[in-house]
């Protein structure tokens, strides 16, 4: 019984036809992962902006309190007037007359303290328009994205399709005997399941081979690496 031959040309092409293949599966495995990136960064965005709303309410809320206290604080010191107007003593008129001192001191610290609150009102503005941009910025990356992996999915599964029929049909050129070696070393090695011969060396693991299957392979017998495995095949221009 003579050994089975395989030509250069189904091997090379067989080898072809793996990187393809596995090339198209990185890209089309791509694009869900670019979307799910994409959508988490809208949802970080999402947050941020929540954050500056939720600041700049807490904010208000504290400001508005003080407003309040001041409002309070300043109708105290009408009724310590008025309180005043009808004082039946000097002593009692030199109470509320402190008393109005000591509250209009306090005013004016609180004051303050609003005016200087007032002026960063911007800044907590500010912060969500800034937010509510990078939330839109991220929205409308995220529709593109979507788009795009939209339009460039069914043309990657067509051409998988196409390159797994023809790697069918390249495969039915394979002898026989040497399918199931073959198929073993695809599961386990992929697009790496076959190698060109660099001289005598493994153009996968870069062992050298033994003379037995370089003539082997010079024979278009197919040959594995001893080493790593490869189905063998004669580089281009040999
Ligand atoms: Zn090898």
């Amino acid at each position: 019984m003579s050994a089975p031959t395989v030509s250069t040309e189904i091997l090379r092409t067989l080898h072809r036809l793996h990187r393809q293949l596995t090339d198209l599966r990185e890209r089309l495995a791509r694009g869900p992962k670019q979307i799910a990136a994409a959508e988490s960064n809208l949802a970080a965005r999402q947050s941020l902006l929540e954050k500056a709303k939720a600041e700049e309410k807490a904010f208000r809320m504290h400001l508005d309190a003080k407003q309040l206290q001041l409002k309070t604080s300043e109708a105290r010191i009408g009724e310590f007037q008025i309180k005043r107007n009808a004082a039946q003593s000097n002593r009692e008129y030199q109470t509320f007359t402190e008393q109005i001192g000591a509250a209009e001191m306090a005013n004016s610290v609180l004051e303050d303290e609003i005016l200087e609150a007032m002026e960063k009102a911007q800044e907590y503005k500010d912060k969500i328009a800034q937010a509510e941009a990078e939330l839109a910025a991220a929205r409308q990356k995220l529709d593109e994205i979507r788009a795009k992996v939209a339009e460039q999915e069914p043309r990657l599964t067509a051409d998988m399709t196409r390159l797994e029929a023809e790697l069918k049909r390249a495969e039915e050129d394979l002898p026989p005997e040497i399918r199931d070696p073959y198929r073993r070393v695809v599961k386990h090695l992929g697009e790496d399941a076959l190698a060109p011969l660099e001289n005598q060396y493994c153009g996968g693991c870069n062992q050298q081979i033994t003379l037995n299957v370089y003539s082997q392979i010079m024979m278009n017998q197919p040959a594995f690496c001893k080493t790593c495995g490869r189905l063998l095949y004669q580089k281009e221009g040999k």
